[in-house]
């Protein structure tokens, strides 16, 4: 108690006192001598009621005083004289009663107080608990609510006094909206305590819902008597999210197909799910409790022990690819991730395995491994084949081209028959074909080996095609089609090889006058455009579908391969266009308004930069393509067949000729005979052609060496090169080609 409320307490007995003296001397004229204390009582009642013990004490002692002074018998004398048995017997009931109002105050003032600090205490716990709490009386009105029900419900506490709690504590079942039964009522009705009905919904007062769980109970009276009710309840939105996270979780680890376990730090298994019990056949039962070693395969237990120190120096293990072991003994594939479970204060107490069973994947990889290593061996071979194909098609070549152009030299001498010079037409055309067909076939060997290599020089173009036009020309002739070609009037320079560049038109023009019926019409046309050159080839021939126009340059494509449509080819040649010209640096495209309506192939390709080059192929001078003089030459084939064909057509146009028919055999001819010219095949028994032609250069320098044979490819040349070979030539091979050849040899050793 404070000073001032002390002092106040003595004053107010003071002035009680000075009260109950006036009171008593108003009476006097009634009282006389008699009930001195009377008004007395009331003073001490007072203020031991409204102030402390002390005061009201002091009020007795004064009133006695008081009474002594001016009311007993005697009066105005100071010193005490209550004498009489009256005035001494009223001096104890006074005494007497005013110490027991007094103490039956002072307890009443302590019990009050403990009650309040009571009051307090529950005021100061309701308000730091951490569940809202809402107190009623028992008519189910509002009496208190602590802060977080406050917070929960939106209402003040001074609000909320007093209402109804159906006002203050709006609740519906969170599935049918409906309101849910008013708490207080239950508990009202069965005096004990009850939990709400489950998917509460609380609504506040400024429209938030959130779901609660809660429990009502009575509260009640010293006999027992319900007083009113006190209902705790919390928001259980984040709790049911956590729940919903945690069973959805449980469902994905239940429904993986991987297995997923949980295990301690000593490798004991804690959880084992679905996947785990089908890839390692053992029930969660089985496996819990276990040390993880049990589907480890023996050999394989150290790895356990290095993976649980990596755990427990908390690091992760990814997709670690190793071998377990089933409940059937069966040895599995699996990939393996393992990581560190740590609690909320960081520390790590477990591991979670994922382990996934890769036995089949690993089965397929090898599968495919093997499939890829079977098919690119398939590829090999086929390339393989197709090489060996081209070089055994050039054998039988050599000699029915050597036949022909003895036949042709022949038959012109003589008077022929006209029918038997039109036969000879025939073959050579034929023959002409053939001679295609198996060069396509080897380019497209080389092609797939990565192995064509351009021979580049400054082409006119023009005279580069000159060749193909005029095999174009006499294949449109046999068909009575009208070829046109329009060639730009001023020369036009390529950085080209000019034999693809014939064989790239060439194979254009065979195919349209091929694919167009007799009497259609065929044109060529070269056109400058800036740096390019457009060379188009056209034809009123069956057109191309236009889901077809970019499938025909792929290898082996031919749109319609019935046998009525059938016009010969292995579909290579637009193959062949389309490398030949990107190789150039240029572009080919198929264009044809649709089937039956014509086509049109369109090569683009750069034009040489004059500006930077030295003088052009045709200012310098020519080459006599085939010299007159007579050489001696010394002719080798194992083919007999071959050697004898090639020798006569040597022999009629003049020369000395000899023949050899193995390696050996050649060398030592040469050594005897010393010829200007070797022609040598390359496969042959006893010595073949680069180990002869090597023994030859070292007797003979001058000789001009020549192989011919069915073996073009770059490595092939480069071979012979090494072993000292001047020029390299596949079958077959036609005598002005060879004596062009030989000259220009024969002239670039002399020049040397
Ligand atoms: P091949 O002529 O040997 O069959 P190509 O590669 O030269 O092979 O041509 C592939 C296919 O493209 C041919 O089979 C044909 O169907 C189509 N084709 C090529 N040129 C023409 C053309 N001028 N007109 C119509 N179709 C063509």
């Amino acid at each position: 108690m404070t000073a001032f409320k002390r002092t106040r307490a003595y004053v107010g007995a003071v002035a009680a006192v000075v009260l109950a003296t006036t009171a008593r001397w108003l009476l006097d004229p009634v009282l006389g001598d008699h009930s001195v204390f009377v008004t007395y009582y009331v003073a001490v009642v007072i203020v031991a009621w409204l102030a402390t013990r002390w005061s009201a004490a002091l009020t007795m002692v004064l009133g006695v005083a008081a009474a002594n002074f001016f009311f007993v018998p005697q009066r105005y004398v100071l010193t005490p004289h209550l004498t009489t048995a009256e005035h001494r017997g009223a001096l104890v009931v006074y005494a007497v009663t005013g110490v027991v109002v007094i103490g039956i105050f002072e307890a009443r003032r302590t019990a009050q107080r403990q009650a309040d600090l009571r009051r307090e205490e529950l005021q100061v716990t309701l308000s730091s608990i951490g569940d809202a709490v809402i107190t009623t009386d028992n008519a189910g009105r509002v009496t208190s609510l602590n802060p977080v029900a406050a917070a929960l419900t939106a209402w003040s506490p001074d609000e909320a006094r007093g209402r109804r709690l159906s006002e203050v504590f709006h609740i519906v079942n969170e599935e049918t909206r409906e309101v849910s039964e008013d708490p207080v009522r239950r508990v009202l009705a069965q005096r004990r305590v009850v939990g709400l009905a489950k998917h509460t919904l609380l609504i506040s007062k400024d429209g938030i819902e959130r779901p609660i769980d809660d429990s009502g109970a009575p509260i009640l009276g010293v006999d027992g008597e319900v007083l009113g009710v006190v209902l705790i309840f919390r928001d259980i939105g984040e709790r049911r999210a956590a729940d919903k996270a945690s069973a959805r979780l449980a469902a994905i680890v239940e429904s993986s197909d991987d297995a997923i376990v949980s295990k301690s730090l000593d490798g004991i298994v804690n959880s084992w799910n679905r996947g785990a019990e089908k890839i390692f056949g053992y029930a969660a039962a089985e496996a819990v409790g276990q040390h993880i070693s049990f589907i480890i395969p023996a050999e394989l237990r150290a790895e356990e022990d290095l993976i649980l120190a990596k755990l427990r120096s908390g690091e992760s293990i990814d997709h670690f690819e190793t071998v377990r072991r089933t409940k059937g003994g069966r040895s599995i594939d699996v990939s393996l991730t393992v990581s560190p479970v740590r609690d909320r204060e960081g520390r790590i107490i477990g591991a979670s395995k994922i382990a996934r069973d890769i036995t089949e994947h690993k089965r397929a990889a090898d599968e495919l491994r093997k499939t890829a290593a079977e098919l690119s061996e398939a590829n090999r071979r086929q390339r393989e084949f197709l090489a060996l194909l081209s070089h055994e098609l050039r054998n039988p070549l050599a000699p029915m081209r050597n036949v022909l152009e003895i036949l042709r030299g022949t038959l012109g001498e003589e008077q022929t028959p006209r029918q038997a010079l039109d036969m000879l037409d025939m073959m050579e055309r034929q023959f002409g074909h053939l001679v295609r067909l198996v060069d396509d076939l080897l380019d497209i060997s080389r092609i797939s080996r990565g192995g064509v290599a351009l021979r580049r020089e400054p082409v006119e173009l023009s005279a580069a095609l000159r060749t193909a036009i005029d095999a174009a020309r006499q294949y449109c002739d046999s068909r009575d089609q009208d070829l046109t070609v329009v060639l730009p009037p001023a020369p036009l320079y390529l950085d080209a090889d000019p034999a693809r560049l014939a064989q790239i038109v060439g194979n254009l023009l065979n195919n349209a006058s091929k694919f167009t019926g007799r009497g259609g019409r065929v044109l060529l046309a070269v056109e400058g455009q800036g740096s390019q050159v457009l060379i188009r080839v056209q034809d009123t021939g069956i057109g191309i579908a236009a889901d077809q126009l970019e499938r025909i340059f792929d290898m082996f494509v031919q749109v319609d391969v019935s046998i009525e449509q059938a016009q010969g080819g292995l579909g290579l040649g637009l193959t062949l266009v389309r490398n030949l010209t990107e190789l150039h640096g240029g572009t080919v495209e198929a264009r044809s308004p649709g089937p039956g309506k014509g086509s049109e192939f369109v090569v683009i390709l750069p034009v040489l930069d004059m500006a930077s080059h030295g003088p052009c192929p045709a200012e310098r001078p020519e080459i006599a393509p085939v010299a007159s003089a007579k050489r001696r030459f010394l002719v080798v084939d194992d083919n007999r067949d071959a050697a004898v064909s090639l020798a006569q057509v040597l022999e009629r146009n003049g020369h000395d000729v000899h023949t050899a028919y193995d390696g050996q055999d050649a060398v030592a001819a040469a050594a005897r005979l010393q010829p200007d010219v070797v022609l040598l095949d390359i496969g042959m028994p006893r010595l073949n052609g680069y180990e002869a032609a090597r023994r030859i250069r070292q007797a003979d320098k001058s000789a001009v060496l020549v192989a011919i044979t069915g073996w073009g490819q770059n490595e092939d040349r480069q071979r012979s090169k090494e072993a000292g070979i001047d020029a390299h030539l596949t079958k077959p091979v036609g005598y002005a080609d060879l004596m062009t050849l030989v000259t220009t040899a024969q002239a670039k050793s002399e020049r040397e």
